[in-house]
């Protein structure tokens, strides 16, 4: 793309195909939950080692079933990180539950696993960890501690499908895992979630969670026994999100490519603050710098969007929002979930970028930061 072209931070990539199947659709006179939905669970159960996944609306319905499914309520706490989309520690306010917050660890960026460990007490029931970035928790101490607290753990794999831990697709091992299919993620169906259960969660009871509580008999009577929400996923989104997941693999490389790429072009000299550069696990959902500390954020992403390149902010710490301040968190709780949360900053990094975008945002960034830095 040339200068005077828009860069977002991100675009979603659809076939000719996925929009072909999309028309057909429509035409069918089937728009709601139906044969293209369970193509979809299968299709990512498949994906997920053939693990038992259930379609959703969103990856905000999905954490939040999963939480129900693990009987988590009132009077639990829930643990998990600051530095997040607000929906994982709203989900948790959602079921009635206590969100219990604990500082990230600055260089994964994500949760701080030891934190998490002396966080729990006997009111603990479950943990949240949040594959920030696309940049998977560690695994293997997750659920190490998961199982010796008897903790249930719902994965918000939000942004990290098409990711590994140790050559373990995420999604294929593990206790409650979800997806979210929003259209900025590496897989989209425009808004839509799925949820992997385990082996003890009764994939019925998550059916009706997702549509009203109904349960229907063959003589067509039935009865709604729990209260179930409105998160069942359209035909539409699913034909989208069977398309999508063709070019999952060829996605996540592109994606691996140009973070790279970004690794080696960005000047040292600039002071910004790197990813972690895993290129094994890591799906490169975004790809976030830091700026250096005296840098004004909002003046950087002006100047930046006056060069025609969008840039993002994922997240300010949430502990800090008016609705989480009641809950006694003070600014300086969590130095590395503040500091990360004030200076990031997404850099454009989707599928469909050229070599030499990347090379157009590294040198944007490097004029900005000098001029600014004047
Ligand atoms: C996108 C996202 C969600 C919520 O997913 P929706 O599909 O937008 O409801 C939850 N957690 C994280 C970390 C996310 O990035």
């Amino acid at each position: 793309m040339s200068d005077t072209t828009f860069l977002p931070f991100t675009r979603p990539t659809i076939d000719e195909d996925t929009i072909a199947q999309v028309s057909a659709v429509l035409r069918s006179g089937w728009l709601s939950s139906g044969p293209k939905v369970l193509a979809f669970e299968a299709a990512i159960s498949e994906y997920c080692g053939g693990r038992t996944v259930r379609a959703f609306n969103s990856g905000t319905a999905t954490l939040e079933v999963a939480l129900r499914l693990a009987g988590v309520g009132k009077g639990d706490e829930v643990i998990t990180t600051p530095l997040t989309w607000v929906a994982t520690a709203n989900v948790i306010l959602e079921v009635g539950a206590t969100p219990v917050l604990v500082d990230i660890d600055p260089v994964s960026r994500n949760m701080d696993l030891g934190k998490a460990e002396a966080a729990v007490t006997p009111k603990t029931k479950a943990i949240i960890p949040v594959d920030l970035a696309g940049m998977p928790v560690n695994r293997d101490r997750l659920y190490e501690i998961a199982h010796q607290h008897k903790l249930r753990v719902v994965e918000d794999a939000a942004q990290s499908f098409g990711a590994s831990w140790n050559g373990k697709r995420i999604g294929a091992g593990g206790d409650f895992v979800s997806f979210s299919f929003h259209a900025n993620k590496n897989l989209t169906t425009g808004e839509g979630g799925a949820l992997v259960l385990p082996e003890d969660a009764d994939p019925a009871l998550c059916e009706r969670l997702r549509l009203q509580g109904v349960r229907r008999f063959a003589d067509g009577g039935m009865d709604v026994d729990v209260l179930g929400g409105k998160f069942n996923l359209t035909d539409i989104a699913a034909t989208i999100g069977l398309g999508q997941l063709k070019h999952i693999e060829e996605f996540t490389e592109r994606r691996r490519q140009l973070a790279r790429r970004y690794l080696t072009t960005l000047d040292a000299a600039l002071g910004l603050g790197l990813p972690l550069a895993d290129f094994g696990n890591g799906n490169w959902h975004m790809f976030q710098i830091l700026l250096p500390s005296q840098v004004d954020r909002g003046q950087f992403i002006a100047e930046m969007k006056h060069k025609n390149i969008g840039v993002g902010v994922h997240y300010p710490a949430l502990h800090l929002f008016s609705l989480y301040r009641p809950f006694g968190y003070r600014p300086g709780d969590f130095p590395h979930a503040e500091d990360v949360g004030a200076r990031t900053v997404t850099l454009p990094l989707f599928p469909a970028m050229v070599d030499t975008d990347v090379d157009r945002v590294c040198s944007a960034v490097a004029t900005v930061l000098r001029t600014m830095k004047k």
